[in-house]
């Protein structure tokens, strides 16, 4: 049996654990050249990718804060030379600090602006301008459905979010006529370390909400992320598609 050989890079941002680490598995799957980034020194599954001799020349980590816009730059630049193209990005690293907006500290409203709005902007930049030059290319924003609904005590991350789905809208027109194509994907309550802190309380008030009766998983969201980057999803662009067990229909 022949080896299905990859074609595509792909860049996931916050690729160490959590939905991140989900969608690294599906493209190590695909089979693709994967790129995985986050801010802290990895994680137990980057390292058990790192361990493993059939992921060689396949399988790239490097630490990047996507909101350190020089290093984002030099980043893309040095996944260009190692893997000749940058086709695919996932935007999924994101931050959440919960708290009323009138007690919450100046550092985190801060921090999540520089890394949800900054830090995605930054990246997309920098791969976008790699995907003009081949005239290919996704761009998928992991959003949430905390943009389109309110919560409290997420006021700001629900701004950035929010902000991303109007980013995407708006980048769609730019890139379509270049066979690129930007969507984001509103995700509801995910089983990830984000929402470890919800209290049960919290968590049986969003099941009480949710039509399909749980919270999300990552592998609710990857078969999405996997349709908007094939063919087949070549004519949907600019838009926000609602992945949340209907809890916002
Ligand atoms: P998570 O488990 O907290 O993982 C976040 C990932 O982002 C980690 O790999 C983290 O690694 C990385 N990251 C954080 N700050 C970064 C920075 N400055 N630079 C680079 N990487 C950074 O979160 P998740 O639940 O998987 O969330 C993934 C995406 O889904 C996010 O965009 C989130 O907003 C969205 N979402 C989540 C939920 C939910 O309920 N969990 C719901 C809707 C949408 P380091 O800490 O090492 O940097």
């Amino acid at each position: 049996m022949r080896v299905k050989q990859p074609t595509k890079t792909v860049v996931v941002s916050g690729g160490s654990r959590g939905l991140g680490q989900h969608i690294v598995e599906q493209f190590l799957n695909d089979p693709a050249y994967v790129v995985a980034t986050c801010s802290r020194s990895g994680s137990p599954f980057v390292d058990s990718l790192l361990e493993r001799k059939d992921l060689e020349g396949r399988f790239f980590f490097q630490t990047l804060d996507i909101s350190d816009r020089k290093k984002v730059r030099e980043y893309v630049r040095a996944v260009r030379q190692r893997f000749q193209s940058v086709d695919i990005l996932i935007n999924n690293a994101a931050i959440a600090y919960d708290g009323v907006l009138a007690l919450q500290k100046d550092d985190e409203v801060d921090r999540m602006v520089a890394v949800n709005l900054h830090g995605t902007i930054a990246l997309t930049r920098a791969c976008l301008r790699e995907m003009l030059a081949q005239r290919w290319g996704r761009v998928i924003t992991i959003s949430s459905v905390a943009g389109k609904t309110g919560f409290r005590g997420l006021s700001v991350y629900s701004l950035t979010k929010a902000g991303l789905d109007g980013f995407t809208r708006s980048l769609s027109r730019e890139t379509g006529n270049h066979g690129i194509t930007v969507n984001s994907i509103a995700a509801g309550f995910l089983e990830t370390e984000m929402t470890h802190g919800l209290s049960d309380d919290q968590r049986r008030q969003i099941v009480r909400r949710t039509p399909v009766g749980r919270l999300g998983k990552p592998g609710d969201i990857v078969p999405l992320v996997q349709f908007l980057c094939g063919e087949g999803a070549a004519f949907l662009t600019g838009q926000t598609i609602v992945v949340d067990g209907g809890m916002t229909a």
